[in-house]
């Protein structure tokens, strides 16, 4: 609980039973992947499945991996897109959207297809480890597959996030003199402050540190640009740089690839059992209708792993706050713009304890905002 001192505001009944039904959301459509993925493999469709692929690939290995590959994600996005549209429907509930229902579809088949080319290359990399070397396929495949993680990384905000969002530099000459001073007090340089159009699909407003070396850059959705004050968006903006400065994009990226080097050697592992004991009908390690049961390995971990890598991240986001409250001259612009952006995003000032430790990225407002308290209470005190 927050001390007395501080008054934190209560949620409304509207955040609570926006963010209750978002979570459930998330839980339907974690459970409704799971099964897909048991069914396959328990009734023996992902079997059948490779035969039809086979059949579509003209028995060709990689052709038909991919035709397989792409069976899967049409049945997929046919059996998940109820949930899909019942989450864009409640954006619009709530009025956190202002995106139409065409925009809405054409970022469906966005997405499909980047998932498409994004999964094929994935496959097409595991199971030609897993045919040249059986035994040892997972060390390869994980140090291939961390490759091509931070090739993405450095792409995806030149590439990927500009097939779904407009992004233009940010011509504010106030902003880029608040960042400049920021910035050389931090000993630091970041390459690019990017205004993000995000107002074209929702009235939230959002704020991240993205890409590596040549591409890392901060950027601020328009819909926090137009309506917070030169000083809101600065505290804003030290709390990204606080990111850039404590390294986090790379220390995560280290963390991802610990996680993942045990994720493939799980899935090697569980394999290898499946395999060996018949328990399935694929009796080979190279049968692509044993990939249902590699993405639910990566699915379970996932999921067993969601507190521990989000506590990793609320502990990330404390240190960019403090590095904020540091960099800039008091923490009031600090604690109104997380204010703001807590109404605006309809977001949970104080979720249960669990819920916090189980779902979210980042403290809660409540606990961040108490800490910002503390800080200036400290600091600004003449001489106590
Ligand atoms: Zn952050």
């Amino acid at each position: 609980m927050a001390d007395d001192a501080t008054a934190v505001q209560a949620d409304s009944p509207e955040a609570l039973r926006y963010n209750r039904i978002r979570r459930w959301l998330g839980v339907a459509d974690f459970m409704a992947g799971f099964t897909f993925l048991i069914v396959l493999l328990g009734t023996g469709w992902s079997g059948w499945l490779r035969d039809l692929a086979y059949r579509l690939g003209s028995q060709n290995y990689s052709l038909s991996l991919f035709m397989y590959l792409l069976l899967l994600l049409v049945i997929s996005k046919a059996l998940g897109i109820g949930l899909d549209y019942y989450g864009f429907s409640l954006e619009h509930r709530f009025k956190l959207s202002t995106q139409r229902f065409r925009s809405w579809v054409w970022d469906e088949v966005k997405g499909f297809l980047v998932g498409l080319v994004l999964g094929a290359v994935v496959v097409e990399v595991l199971y030609f480890t897993l045919r040249q070397w059986p035994q040892h396929w997972w060390i390869l495949a994980w140090a291939l597959f961390m490759g091509l993680f931070i090739v993405m990384a450095q792409l995806a905000p030149v590439v990927l996030f500009p097939i779904f969002y407009k992004f233009e530099p940010l011509e504010n000459e106030d902003l880029r003199r608040r960042l400049v001073v920021l910035s050389e007090r931090a000993g630091t340089r970041v390459r690019g402050v990017y205004r993000w159009k995000l107002s074209e699909k929702s009235k939230k407003a959002n704020a991240a540190l993205t890409g590596l070396g040549a591409t890392r850059r901060i950027i601020l959705a328009d819909t926090l640009l137009d309506n917070y004050t030169g000083e809101e968006i600065e505290a804003v903006l030290a709390h990204e740089l606080g990111h850039h400065v404590h390294r986090h994009i790379l220390k995560s990226i280290f963390v991802q690839t610990a996680v993942t080097l045990f994720g493939f050697w799980a899935a090697n592992w569980t394999l290898h059992y499946a395999v060996d004991r018949h328990l399935f009908d694929f009796d080979e390690l190279s049968d692509f209708a044993n990939l249902p049961l590699l993405a639910l390995v990566s699915v379970v971990l996932s999921f067993l792993l969601m507190p521990a890598l989000n506590a990793y991240s609320r502990f990330n986001e404390r240190q960019a706050d403090r590095y904020a409250f540091e960099s800039i001259a008091s923490v009031e612009p600090f604690i109104s713009s997380m204010n703001k952006l807590a109404e605006q995003n309809l977001a949970e000032r104080t979720p249960s304890k669990w819920v916090e430790w189980f779902f979210h990225s980042h403290p809660a407002v409540s606990r961040r905002l108490a800490a910002a308290q503390e800080w200036g209470r400290k600091h600004t005190d003449p001489e106590v």
